[in-house]
């Protein structure tokens, strides 16, 4: 099977590993990959993933089987459809059923339509309801601009103060015309909730908790994510029991019947509260640094299976995972996620992996001739497998300790909340 991936992140370097390890993997690509993905895929550079057109003629001229798509953004601007249309099968929604991610409104919408649990929330055009709106409710309560907002469209305000001053703030992002959403504030344990869905069958792949904010005690600024582990002790079986049955399903479910099925990984935001699980949010693809762990923590092969979701015929047997903890720490350049510098030099990547169940994961990543340097904010994912959360952790951090770059951070406390459990 001849196979495009898209993107060039340490989820899209995780996928690769797992890919390249499946005998029915035929000529295989990535674009524009990464130095991580090189050694596995041939990275095509020159065609941005905004050009649809450029990107159905490479799969035309390589004769691709498969589009596996990485990032969310392509997704929401529709790739699925151009490429399905083309008749190329793809691993990723349409862009209909990417309003998942792509609208909180579309989401929400259709959460009340289906009583799917979420919190309770109004929608206003005009600042004077929404003020009268938080006025009424109080403090803390969550205020939200529509659309894809990188993590930064959304405001838990814990004062009325703070929720009367965001209101401005959240029209502002959304720019003229923009609709918000005031939410009710739930309380609880966050976790992350991937499902294989091709339609109508859902298969779970596992749970995992990630760290947004920069600094150790989850203190500092948010960033796309600093670590993450899986499984998450929160999520026990009956939680998931419920949220297959009360949130996921019935989404799936929802999509199929207004013609426009879900075929893809469905990340499910979840706050796992009194009354049990609520969904915060949806994505439409894996997590990153979540994806890591939890293809290190698969067993099988993924390429059949993502072909299977790709082309609806996805059989309702569980996708294997170890039963094994899997723990992924980021690396990222000092000043991330503020201003930081490019080009430091990176060493020790090869002895990191010495340590047996360690692979490190590419981000933002440059090869210059034998030298690998930094490019990014996030540019390594140290991701380690163990018997348990606190050997998978030792390991990462043995890793880490291995690799000589001077001008990188990371925290170090990731998977805490899972060694207190
Ligand atoms: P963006 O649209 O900016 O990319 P996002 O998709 O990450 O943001 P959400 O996941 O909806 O936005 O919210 C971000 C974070 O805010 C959540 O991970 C959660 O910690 C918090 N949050 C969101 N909604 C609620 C809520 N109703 N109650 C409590 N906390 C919430």
């Amino acid at each position: 099977m001849n196979v495009l991936l898209l993107g060039s992140g340490g989820r899209e370097h995780a996928l690769a590993w797992k890919l390249a390890q499946s005998p029915l993997m035929g000529a295989f690509f990535a674009l524009p990959g990464n130095p991580g993905i090189a050694s596995l895929a041939t990275c095509l550079t020159g065609v941005p993933l905004e050009d649809h057109d450029a990107i159905v003629t490479l799969c035309l001229s390589e004769k691709i089987d498969l589009v596996v798509v990485g990032p969310e953004a392509p997704l929401v601007d529709g790739i699925a459809d151009r490429l399905m249309s083309e008749g190329i099968a793809v691993f990723g929604p349409r862009r209909v059923a990417a309003q998942l991610e792509g609208s909180k409104l579309f989401t929400k919408e259709l959460c009340k339509a289906h009583a799917i649990p979420t919190a309770a929330f109004g929608r206003f055009t005009g600042v004077e309801e929404a003020r009268a709106f938080v006025q009424h409710h109080g403090a803390p309560i969550v205020l939200k601009a529509d659309g894809l907002m990188a993590g930064k469209g959304v405001i838990v305000a814990m004062t009325l103060e703070e929720a009367l001053a965001g209101i401005d703030e959240v029209f502002a992002m959304g720019g003229i015309g923009t609709e918000i959403l005031i939410e009710e504030f739930l309380e609880g344990e966050e976790v992350s909730f991937f499902c294989l869905v091709d339609g109508e069958t859902v298969l779970p792949f596992g749970s995992a908790q990630d760290h947004k904010r920069a600094f150790d005690n989850d203190e500092g600024p948010n960033t796309g994510g600093m670590g993450a582990y899986s499984p998450a002790p929160v999520f026990t079986a009956e939680m998931e029991r419920r949220t297959l049955h009360d949130i996921v399903k019935p989404t799936a479910r929802a999509l199929a019947d207004a013609a426009s099925p879900f075929r893809g990984v469905l990340f499910a935001g979840l706050m796992i509260t009194r009354e049990g699980p609520k969904l915060i949010e949806y994505n439409v693809r894996f997590g990153d640094p979540e994806c890591q762990v939890l293809m290190m923590r698969m067993e099988g092969d993924l390429l059949p299976l993502l072909a299977a979701v790709a082309t609806g015929r996805l059989e309702d047997q569980p996708v294997p995972l170890k039963p094994d903890a899997a723990i992924s720490v980021v690396m990222a350049t000092r000043g991330y996620p503020g201003p930081y510098g490019k080009g430091s030099q990176i060493g020790g990547l090869e002895a990191a992996e010495t340590i047996p169940g360690v692979k490190v994961f590419h981000a933002g990543t440059r090869r210059e001739g034998d030298d690998i340097l930094a490019h990014g904010g996030r540019v390594l994912t140290v991701t380690a497998l163990g018997g348990n959360v606190a050997e998978a952790r030792e390991r990462a951090y043995d890793a880490i300790a291995r690799i000589d770059w001077p001008e990188g951070f990371c925290r170090r406390d990731i998977a805490w909340r899972a060694l207190d459990a």
